[in-house]
């Protein structure tokens, strides 16, 4: 009999391992980005999972040394970087915290606020928190965010460079069109070093190992950050699957965080971080082997931050 002093550290192996292998049966649902053409290359099949516990349980299953870029849920992080060396006052002036309802690369949402990014997992608000982000050009911020998030972490991010060669083969339209309408609305001064910030920083990549050791900085920060750490928590749970947020806190009640190469992120305050990776997505780009995963643990367990 296992003694466990977290919820988490409860989750036998065989179970993770049955869950995780219907979650993957259940992505053949889901579809491949193909807008930048090395994340259409992924293997659809491909699978891992790692959970930490505050108790330091570790459990994984899957190909757990496969790295990927974090996309958008580099965003959190972002975020929180920029609280901790900006303040609330300078992040939320620049970005609202209010969930969106269109999809996160949608112009019409940014029309409807007038030109404010409605929050910072969306990718206006990204894109505008990007230019906030300290350094002189796009690979400085990037570094120093990197650096950063490492330190605080323990995890080793690196700049995946054959996926931003990637990302800037295809320019993305949509991207562009959000940056210009916040230089029009003043809410961003360059479109060009944000959006180039922007790519690099969602192209951070790591295994999913470096994903839930990000996350545990959100449910263990120290007390120096903890205040930043729990906005960041709120964030996610009312705007982190974009769309799809408020249904999902309704059916798991977790703060999680996702991105288009399939990862999600779900931190559950007090117990621990789940992170995985699965690329298919669903029609709002979370990624549906992940999603699955996700609420099969958090229901047996009993996660829900609202339980
Ligand atoms: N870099 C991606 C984009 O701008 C990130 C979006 C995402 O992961 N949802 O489309």
């Amino acid at each position: 009999m296992k003694t466990s002093t977290s919820k988490l550290s409860s989750l036998e192996p065989e179970q993770l391992a049955a869950w995780a292998t219907e979650a993957i049966d259940r992505s053949k649902l889901g579809q491949i980005p193909t807008y930048v053409p090395l994340l259409a290359k992924a293997d659809r099949q491909g699978f891992a999972v790692q959970i930490r516990a505050i108790d330091g349980q570790i459990l994984s299953w899957g190909s757990i040394v496969t790295t990927f870029p974090l996309m958008s849920a580099v965003k959190p992080f972002v975020l929180l970087y920029l609280l901790c060396e900006l303040g609330e006052k300078a992040v939320f002036d620049c970005v609202g915290c209010e969930p969106s309802e269109l999809p996160f690369n949608s112009l019409t949402q940014l029309e409807r606020d007038k030109g404010k990014p409605r929050n910072p997992m969306i990718n206006s608000g990204a894109i505008a928190l990007a230019s906030l982000l300290p350094g002189q050009n796009a690979v400085e911020r990037c570094q120093n965010l990197r650096n950063w998030l490492n330190q605080q972490a323990k995890s080793q991010l690196f700049v995946d460079e054959l996926m931003l060669d990637s990302v800037n083969s295809m320019p993305n339209q949509k991207n562009w069109d959000l940056a210009l309408a916040m230089v029009e609305s003043g809410y961003l001064q360059n479109s060009e070093i944000a959006l180039e910030t922007y790519n690099r920083v969602c192209c951070l990549a790591g295994t999913v190992e470096d994903l839930a050791k990000l996350g545990m900085v959100l449910v263990n920060g120290g007390e120096a950050i903890a205040q930043h750490c729990r906005a960041v928590k709120a964030v996610m749970a009312t705007c982190g699957l974009y769309e799809a947020s408020a249904r999902f806190a309704l059916r798991v009640g977790l703060p999680a965080k996702s991105g288009v190469s399939g990862v999600l992120l779900s931190v559950i305050p007090g117990e621990g971080a789940i992170a995985s990776y699965s690329p298919p997505l669903n029609k709002q780009g979370n990624s549906v082997g992940g999603l699955f995963l996700l609420e099969q643990i958090a229901k047996s367990l009993r996660l829900s931050v609202f339980d």
